[in-house]
């Protein structure tokens, strides 16, 4: 039998069969039977060899009509999805973030589309992306602050943020935090 190089190598790389099938969106009997060619065991039981972090996500979500991505992996109590991978935990949030963005977010990661929790990577922002949504928003019903500044001498480049509904406010100045004074 022909076997596909890619398939080799992540054999030879310990992953199991069911992880390189969903990978390389191949059969895993196909797999298994390069594997038998090849005369590899089979990969341990419970050794998850997921090739990234963005494996195990898309391996613990499901679609929801709307766009919308359910988590379906672990969760806190306090509802926050999350993975480890390679001795790390890394939020079902911030890896959709990093599939969209291809960098790490600033700031609190979230969505926002109206499906509480959902992971859609389209639908996560970071501190920096809603803020600039929310400006625009806020542009569009005309309610965007013309001041550079709070009243306290806040440049509002640096700590302007939007409410949903759009109306701006003043980062340190709502949440008590007084560090924008040294910027
Ligand atoms: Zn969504
Ligand atoms: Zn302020």
């Amino acid at each position: 039998m022909t076997i596909r190089t890619d398939v080799a190598d992540l054999l030879h790389q310990g992953m199991s069969d069911r992880a390189i099938s969903l990978r390389l969106h191949c059969d895993a009997k196909a797999v298994a039977r390069a594997r038998a060619a090849l005369g590899l065991p089979k990969a341990k039981s419970g050794y998850r060899a997921a090739a990234s972090v963005i494996d195990l996500f898309h391996d613990r979500t499901e679609s929801v009509d709307g766009g919308h991505l359910r988590w379906t992996g672990y969760t806190s109590k306090a509802g926050l999805g999350s993975v480890r991978y390679a001795g790390r935990q890394y939020t079902a949030f911030r890896i959709a973030f990093r599939i969209q963005h291809g960098r790490e977010p600033v700031g609190h990661c979230s969505s926002d589309c109206g499906m509480p929790g959902c992971v859609a990577p389209a639908h996560v922002e970071d501190d920096t992306a809603r803020t600039r949504n929310r400006a625009t928003y806020a542009a569009l019903i005309g309610v965007e602050s013309p001041a550079e500044a709070c009243g306290r001498g806040h440049a509002a480049a640096d700590h302007r943020r939007y409410r949903r509904d759009g109306r701006p406010y003043c980062l340190p100045c709502t949440t008590g935090t007084d560090s924008g004074r040294r910027t």
